[in-house]
Order: C-alpha cells, then sequence, then structure tokens
C-alpha cells in the first residue's frame, strides 16, 4: 500500500488514466503486449508505472521481482518523469531512478526505472532477454524516434524469447498521445502561457484574448535540448509571485514535457527539422510545417489545468494544404549510424523484419555499405574479428573502428578524447549563434535617428567587435597545434578544458559548450575503462590532463582519424582525374570558394531539384563541387596551401536554394 500526500492523492484522482486503472492492469495481466492511447496530461507517463509497482511489479516479495523500465525519447523527460514520480509515491519515493548516457540514480532500491531509449537500447545488446526486468514501458511510442522503433522491433524478440526461456510473466506497454486533449481540470494555478517556436509564422493576426491584455509582469524561459539541464528544470518553478510565467520551447514542449499550468500555446507551425539526403549523404536543417498530428499536439498542451486556448498562427487553408497527416519516422529521415548500429554485433539489424516501418531496407544496404567500407564486415556481410572488437564500444561504428586502431605510438588518449568529443558535439558555440551581430536592432535604429540610439549602435557596434575578436584569437589559440586539422583543434579544446581549474568561466570566455565538454570527460572515462577490460594492457586509468602530443603523435592522429572516414574523402577539383571544365576555369582566391569533388558524388537532383537544362538550353548548372566549411579550420587557410585530399566529418547544405553544399572538415590527408 502506498501512502501518498493528501494533495498528491487528489491530483492523481483528476487523471483520466486513474479513472482506467483497473481496465488497464486487466488488459496487462491478461496479454503480452499493450498499448494505451491517450490525451496528452492524462496521466500516462506519470500513472501507469504506480499501476504497475503496486501491482507487485519491482517488489522482491512478488512473482514480479524485476523492475519496472520506462523509456523516453528525452533525456530530460526520463529525469523530470522520474523525479515527478517519485514525489508521488510519498514514502516509497526512493523506489523511482532515472539513468541517461552517463547519469544515473539506480540502487538496490530501485522498482521504477526511467531512461532514454537509448539506454535500453545498450541493456538489450548485453541480454536480449531483459532479465532486469519485469515490465518495460515504451513511453512516447507514437513520435517514431528511432532508437524507439528500433526498440519496438526488438521487443517483439524479447517478448518471444522470454517466453520460451521461462513462463514468468512479461509485458510490454507502449504509450502514445493521440487526439485532441479536452480534459477536465479543476483547480486552476499561476496564469502559464507557452509559445512554440520552431521557424516563423505566416504572420496571421489574432485577437488578444481578455487573460492575455494581463498587464502582469511575463517571466521569460527559453526551453530547447542544448540548454544545460539546471536550466531545462527551470520551467517547472513556479514563477515569481504576480507574474506570467512565458516559455519559448522547440519541439521539446510538443510531447514529452508537460509543464503544469500552461493556459495558452502559441503555435506557429513550422519545426526545423534536420534532413538526411540518402541518395547524396548531404545533411540540411530546414524550417518546414508541421504535421496535422502535431499541431494537435500543440494544442493540446494549453488548458490543462483550466480553461486554455490555443493560437494557431496560419490559417485553417494553410492548415489543411500544406500540413501532412503525420510526420515522417525518423528511421527515414536519417542515417542509421549511431548507436543503433550496435544490433549489427550480435546480427540483428540484418533481420528487416525487426523495423516497424518497411521501407527502410536502402538504409540498411548504406549502413552495412558503410561496415564493410571499414572492416567490420566481410564480403559475404559477416562481422569480422574487428568488427567484434568494434562493437562492444557504446559509439558509432566509424569512431569504434578509429578506437581499435587507435593505440600505435602512444596516441591511444588522444584518440579517445577526439572520439569523445566528436560523438558528443557541439562542442564549439558556432559563431552565428554568439549575439555578434544583432541586425534587428540595426535597421530599427536606422529607420528614426536620434543622437541617443546612434551612442547607443556605436556601443554595440563596438562591443560585438571586441567579442568578434576574442572568438578568434580562441579559434587561433586552439589550432595552434596544427591549423589544418579540425580534429586536433578539438583534443587542443578539450585538453585545455580540463587543465582549467573555473571551467565554467574557462568556456565562458573561449566559446565553448560545457555541458558539451563535460559529457565528453564522462564518455572519455567510459571508453577508457571499456578498453581496459576488453584490451587488457592496451591504456591505463584515465587521465584527462593530457600532455601536449609530439610531432610524431600529431601526424599518426591525423591517420588514425582519416581510416575511420576512408568513404568520406574529397579532392580538390584541379586535380581529379576528370574534372568538370566549369570548376577548373574558376581561380578561386577563398579557400571556402574552392571546390573539392568528393569520392561518391554528393550531388542528387532531389537536392537540388530538377536541372534546368530546358529554358536556356544549359545543362549542368548544378555545381557538382562541394566546399569547406567556414567554421573549419581550413576556411582560414590560404587558397594556394589548400590539401589535395580532405577528409569531412559530413557535408550539409545550408538554407536558401542557391547555397552551395558544405564540408565539415575533420583532417587533410597529408
Ligand atoms: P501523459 O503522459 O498522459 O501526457 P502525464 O502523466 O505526463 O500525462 O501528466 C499527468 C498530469 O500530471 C498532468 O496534468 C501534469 O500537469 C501533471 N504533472 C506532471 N509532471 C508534473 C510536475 N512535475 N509537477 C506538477 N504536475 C505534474
Ligand atoms: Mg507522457
Amino acid at each position: 500500500q502506498v501512502q501518498r500526500s493528501p494533495e498528491i492523492q487528489a491530483s492523481r484522482l483528476t487523471l483520466p488514466v486513474v479513472a482506467e486503472e483497473q481496465k488497464i492492469m486487466e488488459a496487462i495481466h491478461n496479454n503480452l503486449v499493450v498499448v494505451v492511447c491517450g490525451a496528452t496530461g492524462s496521466g500516462k507517463t506519470t500513472q501507469v508505472p504506480q499501476f504497475l509497482y503496486e501491482a507487485g511489479y519491482g517488489s522482491t516479495d512478488s512473482s514480479t521481482p524485476g523492475l519496472i523500465g520506462v523509456t523516453q525519447p528525452r533525456r530530460v523527460a526520463a529525469v523530470s518523469m522520474a523525479k515527478r514520480v517519485s514525489d508521488e509515491l510519498g514514502e516509497d519515493s526512493r523506489k523511482v531512478s532515472y539513468q541517461i548516457r552517463f547519469e544515473g540514480t539506480t540502487n538496490d532500491d530501485t522498482a521504477i526505472k526511467f531512461m532514454t531509449d537509448g539506454v535500453l537500447l545498450r541493456e538489450v545488446a548485453t541480454d536480449i532477454a531483459l532479465r532486469k526486468y519485469s515490465a518495460i514501458i515504451i513511453d512516447e511510442a507514437h513520435e517514431r524516434s528511432i532508437n524507439t522503433d528500433i526498440l519496438i522491433g526488438l521487443m517483439s524478440r524479447v517478448v518471444k524469447l522470454r517466453q520460451e526461456l521461462t513462463p514468468i510473466e512479461t509485458e510490454d506497454v507502449e504509450f502514445g498521445d493521440f487526439g485532441d486533449a479536452q480534459v477536465d481540470f479543476s483547480d486552476s494555478d499561476s496564469e502559464t502561457e507557452i509559445i512554440s517556436t520552431g521557424g516563423q509564422g505566416d504572420g496571421h493576426e489574432f485577437e488578444l484574448g481578455e487573460s492575455m491584455a494581463s498587464t502582469s509582469p511575463m517571466h521569460i524561459l527559453p526551453l530547447y535540448s542544448l540548454l544545460p539541464t539546471a536550466e531545462q528544470l527551470k520551467v517547472f518553478e513556479a514563477p515569481p509571485e504576480g507574474s506570467r510565467l512565458v516559455v519559448l520551447a522547440t519541439n521539446v514542449a510538443e510531447t514529452s514535457l508537460t509543464i503544469p499550468g500552461i493556459r495558452y500555446v502559441f503555435d506557429c507551425g513550422r519545426a526545423k527539422e534536420r534532413k538526411y539526403d540518402r541518395t547524396s549523404g548531404v545533411q540540411s536543417f530546414e524550417v518546414s510545417w508541421i504535421s496535422k498530428a502535431s499541431a494537435n499536439q500543440r494544442a493540446g498542451r494549453a488548458g490543462r489545468t483550466g480553461p486554455g486556448h490555443c493560437y494557431r498562427m496560419y490559417s485553417s487553408a494553410v492548415y489543411e494544404r500544406d500540413f501532412e497527416e503525420h510526420a515522417q519516422p525518423e528511421i527515414l529521415r536519417m542515417p542509421i549510424e549511431g548507436e543503433q548500429n550496435d544490433q549489427r554485433g550480435w546480427g540483428a539489424a540484418d533481420d528487416r523484419s525487426l523495423l516497424t516501418t518497411k521501407s527502410a531496407p536502402q538504409e540498411l544496404y548504406f549502413s552495412s555499405r558503410l561496415l564493410s567500407y571499414i572492416g567490420a564486415l566481410d564480403s559475404t556481410g559477416q562481422l569480422t574479428d574487428l568488427g567484434g572488437t568494434m562493437s562492444v564500444f557504446p559509439l558509432s561504428p566509424r569512431f569504434a573502428k578509429i578506437l581499435v586502431i587507435g593505440h600505435q605510438h602512444g596516441c591511444l588518449p588522444y584518440i579517445i578524447a577526439i572520439v569523445a568529443a566528436l560523438s558528443v558535439g557541439d562542442i564549439f558555440i558556432p559563431e552565428h549563434q554568439l549575439d555578434l551581430g544583432l541586425d534587428s536592432r540595426e535597421t530599427e535604429v536606422g529607420e528614426g535617428k536620434t543622437a541617443l540610439f546612434d551612442n547607443v549602435a556605436r556601443l554595440e557596434e563596438d562591443r560585438r567587435e571586441v567579442r568578434r575578436k576574442a572568438y578568434f584569437k580562441t579559434h587561433k589559440l586552439f589550432s595552434r597545434l596544427d591549423n589544418t586539422c579540425d580534429a586536433l583543434k578539438l583534443l587542443s579544446a578539450v585538453c585545455a578544458y580540463e587543465h582549467e581549474e573555473d571551467q565554467e568561466s574557462f568556456c565562458e570566455t573561449n566559446f565553448l559548450r560545457l555541458k558539451a565538454l563535460r559529457e565528453t570527460h564522462k564518455l572519455r572515462w567510459q571508453i577508457t575503462e571499456i578498453t581496459r577490460t576488453n584490451c587488457p594492457g592496451v591504456t591505463g586509468p584515465f587521465e584527462p590532463k593530457l600532455s601536449p602530443p609530439s610531432e610524431l603523435q600529431v601526424k599518426v592522429i591525423k591517420q588514425i582519424i582519416a581510416a575511420g572516414f576512408v568513404d568520406q574523402v574529397a579532392i580538390r577539383a584541379d586535380l581529379a582525374p576528370n574534372p568538370p571544365p566549369t570548376l577548373t576555369a574558376r581561380r578561386s582566391t577563398r579557400a571556402i570558394d574552392t571546390p573539392y569533388l568528393t569520392l561518391f558524388p554528393s550531388v542528387s537532383h532531389s537536392t537540388h531539384g530538377p536541372p534546368a537544362d530546358d529554358d536556356d538550353g544549359v545543362v549542368g548548372r548544378i555545381d557538382p563541387a562541394v566546399y569547406i566549411h567556414p567554421s573549419s579550420a581550413l576556411a582560414t587557410a590560404s587558397a594556394q596551401l589548400l590539401p589535395s585530399y580532405v577528409i569531412y566529418s559530413h557535408i550539409q547544405r545550408s538554407a536558401g536554394p542557391s547555397s552551395r553544399i558544405r564540408m565539415k572538415t575533420l583532417t587533410p590527408i597529408t
């Protein structure tokens, strides 16, 4: 019997899911797999784990002693939901834990474990029967994230296997949010609004409602995934007395997080999505219309605890004409290169029946093509010894390969640092995110000029100039080991960070992301430990502070990094065997204008639209070349001295129809 506080007890009783407890538990007792659908905020995430717990799941003196596992697509949801359920359980609060990549609170007492889907995916890789668990809840299954999709596929296997192993009861519960959420709640607390920004609305005008015109001050908080966790959790705190909470959120707030007391939602109808061209391998970020399902989801965030409203900043005509019914599942949009490839270690990714979405074979083909390039698979598709060693690392195959070959000339600690940093990503804050150019303010000032505005503008300009200079100076410092190699620049940043006493202010002054570097630190430790366990004698205990690599080591590191990306190499166009004449005719003076050609064609019609050969008779206006990204170490090199070959981590097209395809370079081949 769980003892809950009277307030929690009262608020639980208002949740639709609680009224269905009997029905849900009966379904779980009588079936191996149960799908629970219900409006957002109806209590699925917080209540169903408690139903299971109260029915004896996760307690040692029952027939179902295994843990109740709950997966979430996002870390912040795993942490905050664990906290909420723990609070609701009163005296049993210690029974709830969370586990995200490097952080967890699981202990002997744990009965309910919230985790990211990636964490469970890794656990399946070590124990396909998931013996630790008596029930698995896959939350937000409707979101179709790659990890969740693969997990659901795997679960069908897990359930069967467990039936064969022991006739003990096993259940999967999957949740999805469906339908327009209109649930009645009685008490309304502080006035709260949410604004969803994923891009720009179409400028549709709307009337301000009565309470919208409220004059109480606004307490504005941002919410997005790169924001440090402590900052993210602030949206759950009550705003200062007498003020209105306004949350400016990305898609994070669309589903997994329910911020209590949201009254109004402003939906711009847009989302910024990463797109991936399967044929060319080019990635791009595009702001486009969301799906009808997402729009309903966003609307459902308003009025959970009182009257509410969603202001849609687009017309119903746009909604009907331009919105798809559902968003395309991520597995069809993105390359499978990350953690999912772990499955390869035990041969499961070969099995297409595992995937819930049928049209992924092309993706699997590319995924195995990559694995054979880097030597993880042999010509018959079997896992090689190298591939076997690679699969023990919680990393994408490329990075695993780099590690396995990385212990020459004492380079392994450096290689581990680089791989960790590349794997975590987003270490450097890009120039365009630096508050260096406040264009809107400039135009505003330009109109009704006054002396005061002039002065303010000049001060602003001076301040920006100082920041810009500091930014370039910092990047120059990080390039000291080698001014052409981005992998080594990353290494310099990681090493400098580790030597610093006050890491927080170091990151601040050097335009680095503290959150990413902290994670890199943990990943370095984890990789070092895995290496020590699996390849005894190859490396010593984790030593965060490294001395600078020798000249020989610098050379070797570059070669090792290149070996993991053998298929992502580009040649300077003027040196190519048959360079397209349009490319060699031009002489470029700037590094970022110098054309390169990738080993595999990086241009396909789907990324560019059809070639313009019928209107003016000129065929081949499509630019077949790729160019160095302005953020690359090579971008500042003189065009005459650019390397013949470069290795890139990925290629991407920036927004705009005439934009070029840019390489994020990793290292030149010298
Ligand atoms: P679902 O999973 O069906 O979308 P949840 O279980 O997440 O619903 O939420 C159920 C209710 O619990 C919601 O009304 C939400 O406002 C409330 N709730 C969730 N987390 C918190 C929290 N940290 N503080 C207060 N209320 C919360
Ligand atoms: Mg939920």
